[in-house]
């Protein structure tokens, strides 16, 4: 007989990052038991598996998700890694394998994190809804992959062999132990190259909250069912009003 997957049993592919650490925390305030599959461990927390591997490899992959019926994909490699081939071996190669190794092992749900830019084309956007189409010219290779990962994602959804997908859809995000937004900009004033205005001084970008984008991400798990109208789904997320910038 089957053994029945723990609906609270989950694993966190990119568990080690920035937002998959604070995803982490979360779950287990939530009472869910964590796995985290990355290739670095970069904290210690005690209830937590770190399972160290490439989401590449298919094999490794099926040990980490005997059992588990939630899968988080917050794994990418840093977009200022500039590196065309890892892109596309991550998000995209490593993104099929990981969908084909969730569904062998009997995975029911998978949370992606994707970028809100998926759908930025180079011209301003304000209060964009989930409408927006995919950017026809995406302003970078990384968020190229990034959308090939999401359509990857919301098509491999399929209610009938039992496997649900949705994705989340953040802008820049902050918060406690960020190591690349704001420490970037906090570098760049010091270093006296942010003196100069793109624009007339009011254009709008979108930050939100660690804490925010984690409670979607968990959030859109738990409403995730066979009936529910989010499968297959992106979401934009954000914090309430766009910050000046
Ligand atoms: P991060 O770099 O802190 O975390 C990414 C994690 O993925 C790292 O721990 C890394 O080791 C792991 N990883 C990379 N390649 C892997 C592989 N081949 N196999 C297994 N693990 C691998 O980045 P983050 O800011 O936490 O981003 C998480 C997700 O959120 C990414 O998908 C990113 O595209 C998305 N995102 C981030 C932001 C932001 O502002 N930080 C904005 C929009 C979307």
């Amino acid at each position: 007989t089957r053994v029945r997957p723990n609906s609270k049993r989950c694993v966190v592919i990119g568990g080690s990052g920035f937002l998959g650490r604070h995803l982490v925390e979360k779950l287990l305030d939530r009472g869910y038991s964590v796995s985290v599959f990355d290739i670095r461990q970069s904290y210690e927390l005690p209830g937590v598996t770190f399972l160290q591997g490439d989401l590449c490899d298919k094999q490794a992959l099926l040990t980490a998700l005997k059992n588990v019926s939630l899968v988080f994909h917050c794994a990418s490699p840093a977009p200022s890694s500039d590196d065309r081939t890892l892109f596309e071996r991550v998000n995209v190669q490593g993104t099929k394998t990981a969908i084909e190794a969730c569904i062998e092992a009997g995975v029911q749900k998978m949370v992606l994190t994707s970028s809100a830019s998926v759908v930025y084309d180079g011209t301003d956007i304000k209060n964009g809804s989930e409408d927006l189409q995919y950017a026809t010219k995406p302003i970078d290779y990384y968020t190229q992959t990034k959308i090939q990962q999401e359509k990857l994602v919301l098509e491999a959804c399929d209610k009938h062999k039992g496997f649900l997908t949705v994705a989340i859809r953040p802008h820049g995000i902050f918060g406690p132990r960020d190591p690349q937004l704001v420490p970037i900009m906090v570098d760049t004033a010091r270093r006296g190259k942010m003196k100069f205005i793109i624009g007339d001084g009011s254009n709008v970008v979108d930050f939100t909250y660690v804490d925010n984008v984690v409670h979607g991400h968990i959030l859109a798990a738990e409403r995730l069912r066979p009936d529910s109208p989010i499968c297959g789904k992106a979401y934009h997320i954000t914090n309430d009003e766009p910050v000046r910038f």
